[in-house]
C-alpha cells in the first residue's frame, strides 16, 4: 500500500462498534477493569489511550519500525530519549542541530552527567576521531535546521553499526512520507509532530519511533514513568493532519522550489540554502535517501537591515517560529530558535544577522512570490 493511503487509513484498528469514519477522542483518564487481574489493554491513560494508541500505530506503519510513542511536544520526546543514557555516557551530535535540541544536551543532560561532541555530520568521516570507549549514540537531523546540511544516513549507520553506537536521526523536517531513516539504518526516528505531521501550527506533538522490540520495551518503561504523553484531543488533531501529509508536503515542496529558483535571482540575496537547488553540495546524497527535498529553506541577504525590513513588511507570510504547517512562516534563527547557541558558534555556521529561514505553507506559489517581492522592494 502506498504511504499516501497509509496517512489517511492510518492503523485501521477500529474501538467502537459505531463504524466513526473518524476515530473517537476517548477523553478518559482511567479504564475500568473487567475482572481482578485483568485489563481491557487499557488502564491508565498516561500509559496508553486509545486515540493515542490510534496515532502511535499510524506512525509506526508509516516508519516501518516496531514502535512510535507519542510525546506531548517533541522536546519532550528527546528528553525521554535522554534516559536511555547513563552519567558518563558521550554522544556526537549534529553541529547544526535543532537550537533547543542543543540546548537540552548543554544544560540539562550534561548537568545530567552526559557529555556530548558536535560534528559537521554532513562529512560523516568527522565523528570517528570522537568516537570513545563512553560513546553511545550519534543524534542527526538531515536535511539540518536552518543550514539545510544533508547528512548520509547509510553511511551514518555503518559507522555507528561498527561501534556499536545508536544512530538517532530527527527527521522532522522530511516525515517519513519522504525520508525512512529507520529503512537505512537508524535505531531511533525523532520527530517533532508540532511541525509537518500535524501540518497546521494548532496543536504541539512529539515522536520516537524504534527499530527493536528491545529499544522499544526500554522506552515504554521511561515513557510511562516520565509522562509526557500526548493528550487524547491533541493525538487527534495529530491524526486528522497526517490524513493529508502527502499531499500537503507535494504542493508545499513544489511551491518551495519556485519561490528559491525566483529568490536567487533577486538583488539583496546572498546566498539560498536548500538541497533541492543544482548547486547544494549534497544533492545527491539527498536524492539517494529521500523521495523529495521539503519545503525549508533558508537565504542569507546583504545587510541586516534588509532582514529587518523583509520580516516587518510582510502581508502574507508571517514572522513567527516554527515550520511545517499551512501558513507560510518565516523566521530569524540568530533571534528565535537559536538565540541560546553561543554567538561564535553560531557565525561560524553562517547563522548571522542576515539569514532567514522559510517554512512554505500551501499559499498560492505566485502570492507568496508578490509577498516576498514587495518585501524586498
Ligand atoms: C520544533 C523542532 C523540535 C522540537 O519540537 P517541539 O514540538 O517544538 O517541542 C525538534 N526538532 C526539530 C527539527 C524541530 O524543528
Amino acid at each position: 500500500m502506498d504511504i499516501t493511503t497509509c496517512c489517511i487509513h492510518g492503523s485501521r484498528k477500529t474501538y467502537d462498534r459505531t463504524g466513526a469514519i473518524s476515530v473517537p477522542i476517548f477523553q478518559s483518564a482511567t479504564f475500568a477493569h473487567p475482572g481482578v487481574g485483568e485489563s481491557t489493554g487499557f488502564d491508565y491513560s498516561r500509559l496508553q489511550n486509545p486515540t493515542r494508541e490510534y496515532l502511535e500505530q499510524t506512525l509506526c506503519t508509516l516508519d516501518e519500525g516496531v514502535d512510535a510513542l507519542a510525546f506531548s511536544t517533541g522536546m519532550a520526546a528527546v528528553t525521554a530519549l535522554m534516559e536511555l543514557f547513563s552519567p558518563g555516557d558521550h554522544i556526537i551530535a549534529g553541529e547544526d542541530l535543532y537550537g533547543g535540541s542543543h540546548r537540552l544536551f548543554d544544560h540539562i543532560s550534561t548537568k545530567n552527567g552526559l557529555a556530548f561532541s558536535y560534528a559537521d555530520t554532513s562529512d560523516i568521516a568527522s565523528v570517528l576521531p570522537l568516537i570513545t570507549e563512553h560513546t553511545r549514540a550519534v543524534f542527526i537531523e538531515t536535511p539540518s535546521n536552518p543550514m539545510m546540511r544533508v547528512t548520509d544516513i547509510a553511511a551514518a549507520a555503518a559507522i555507528c553499526q561498527m561501534h556499536h553506537l545508536l544512530l538517532i536521526v530527527d527527521n522532522t523536517f522530511l516525515t517519513p512520507y519522504l525520508q525512512k531513516p529507520l529503512l537505512l539504518g537508524a535505531d531511533v526516528v525523532v520527530y517533532s509532530g508540532t511541525k509537518y505531521l500535524a501540518g497546521h501550527n494548532d496543536t504541539l506533538a512529539g515522536f520516537l519511533v524504534v527499530k527493536t522490540p528491545e529499544l522499544a520495551e526500554r522506552l515504554r518503561f521511561i515513557y510511562k514513568t516520565v509522562g509526557s504523553c500526548l493528550a487524547p484531543f491533541d493525538s487527534w488533531l495529530t491524526i486528522r493532519g497526517i490524513k493529508t501529509l502527502a499531499v500537503r508536503l507535494d504542493r508545499q515542496q513544489q511551491t518551495a522550489m519556485k519561490l528559491v529558483t525566483w529568490l536567487e535571482q533577486q538583488p539583496h540575496i546572498d546566498r539560498v540554502y536548500f538541497a533541492g537547488l543544482p548547486n547544494h553540495p549534497q544533492r545527491d546524497i539527498m536524492l539517494r535517501q529521500s523521495r523529495g527535498f521539503g519545503a525549508m529553506f533558508s537565504f542569507q541577504v546583504d545587510c541586516a537591515e534588509t532582514a529587518h525590513k523583509i520580516l516587518e513588511s510582510f502581508k502574507i507570510v508571517q514572522y513567527a517560529e516554527s515550520l511545517g504547517g499551512v501558513e507560510s512562516l518565516i523566521t530569524y534563527p540568530m533571534l528565535q530558535t537559536h538565540a541560546d547557541v553561543p554567538m561564535e558558534e553560531r557565525e561560524r555556521k553562517g547563522i548571522n544577522d542576515r539569514l532567514l529561514r522559510f517554512s512554505v505553507g500551501l499559499e498560492d506559489a505566485q502570492d507568496l512570490i508578490d509577498d516576498l517581492s514587495q518585501a524586498l522592494a
